[in-house]
């Protein structure tokens, strides 16, 4: 029997390394898509997947791919990772622990003298948070052939459109090279990521297995009264846009806490009031509404009560009202047998690891319309995450990717994942070892 644990040391120095990188301040880092900052920290972590035994290249759309041959390499691939980018005041973890994390799995099974038995692929997505051009989950859109229209004409801040990044970054982009995989091509993908929230902090567990990635519904909603005199329209008489929106943000946030499950999340973050002066009562109040829930039926029905409530409280404070869909996005839930075989490995290191649900999106998300997921979350501190602040233990990470190694080994090594996948019939374990 191998030692099947990865190597600690070499992940910790890496994890440094990369965030000294368009390091800002003490402990945080801004590595925008495409700049240089990010062509560096490229360089640099394709150096650790050719140390790790992995054949590198920077494709067309900033995407950093690495791969080993399997010794059957007609058989669907394994892909692993995450991304590499940051926010523009972005922490030292978020990302970086499953892209590094992901490096480390390759490179312990190099170690072990291990070759796997299916081809494994290690991706840094490129931009994935989506900062610099107000589109993210880039280089994974690239690859499952998701891009829209006019994507390259994007501009950042300073005019700089996408292509013109893109090449100053050094790649040629060839729009027809997208889509690169296809459904069938790909048996599992994993991403191991932060939590970004504080489910597993609150549990008091270093790793968790996630459920799905829960997809938001995005509103907009107006409300129209009519503005007066604060001073002297009788407040029977008001129509008041203002009164009407506190009214629906408040019990909005009161039906998702009392009919809502334990995974619904309703949000409203941003408003605009017209014409916002403090002598004139409201006439155009505008909000956002931003309801997700991984239970989809559970999110339906929330949506049909804010609805009727949104018509009720207008009718109330004789409003006229107007909802503007932005985005509706279904939730994607991991694979059922590779939460088996994660469970099962789980097990046996000793993590009791609890399963979540992953509010924020990730790559994994594009990932899951081509191909079977998986996810495993590090317990990161108070959930802060696009922040300098943003920490995540080491010994946390140790676990993350200790279990994310196991799982990899198993799905790549293990000759029944193929049949699974084709009828997603129910997994039982083979030790094949
Ligand atoms: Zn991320």
């Amino acid at each position: 029997m191998i030692l099947l644990t990865i190597n600690r040391k070499r992940l910790n120095l890496h994890l440094q390394e990369l965030a000294e990188i368009g390091k800002i301040g003490e402990t945080g880092v801004c590595r925008l898509a495409h700049s240089k900052e990010d062509r560096q920290g490229v360089d640099k972590v394709k150096e650790w997947m050719e140390e790790a035994g992995l054949t590198t290249k920077v494709d067309g759309f900033g995407n950093l791919i690495g791969r080993i041959e399997g010794k059957d390499n007609t058989k669907p691939i394994l892909i692993l990772g995450s991304h590499i980018d940051s926010q523009p005041y972005g922490g030292r973890f978020d990302g970086t622990a499953g892209a590094l994390g992901a490096i480390e799995v390759v490179h312990t099974m190099m170690d072990n003298g291990i070759i796997p038995e299916r081809t494994i692929e290690v991706i840094c997505f490129s931009d994935e948070e989506g900062s610099r051009f107000n589109k993210g989950i880039f280089g994974v859109r690239a690859l499952a052939g998701m891009l829209e229209e006019g994507e390259l004409e994007r501009k950042d801040k300073a005019g700089v459109t996408r292509r013109e990044a893109l090449k100053e970054f050094g790649v040629d982009t060839d729009l027809t090279q997208s889509p690169v995989y296809k459904k069938g091509d790909i048996t599992a993908f994993l991403e191991l990521h932060i939590e970004q929230g504080p489910v597993l902090e609150g549990k008091d567990k270093p790793v968790g297995i996630v459920s799905g990635i829960s997809g938001p519904i995005w509103l907009t909603v107006t409300l129209e009264g009519f503005a007066g005199h604060a001073g002297s329209v009788p407040m029977k008489m008001r129509q008041d846009a203002l009164v009407g929106a506190s009214e629906i943000i408040r019990k909005f946030d009161e039906l998702v806490k009392e009919e809502g499950t334990d995974t619904t999340v309703g949000t409203v973050g941003s408003m605009q009031v017209f014409p916002n002066s403090r002598n004139i009562i409201a006439e155009k109040v505008e909000f956002t509404i931003d309801l997700r829930d991984i239970d989809l039926e559970a999110r339906t029905r929330l949506e049909q009560k804010l609805y009727q409530l949104i018509e009720e409280t207008s009718s109330t404070y004789h409003l006229k009202y107007d909802i503007k869909e932005d985005t509706r996005s279904e939730p994607r839930y991991c694979a059922d047998w590779i939460k088996k075989v994660m469970k099962e490995e789980d097990e046996k290191l000793g993590f009791d690891s609890p399963t979540l649900m992953s509010g924020p999106f990730h790559d994994a998300l594009i990932m899951s319309y081509i191909s079977d997921y998986g996810m495993i979350f590090v317990r990161c501190e108070k959930g802060i995450s696009h922040n300098p602040l943003e920490f995540a233990e080491m010994d946390d990470i140790e676990k993350g990717v200790q279990l994310l190694y196991a799982s990899a080994l198993r799905i790549c090594q293990e000759k029944r994942v193929d049949d699974l996948v084709q009828d997603k019939v129910g997994y039982s374990s083979v030790d094949n070892n």
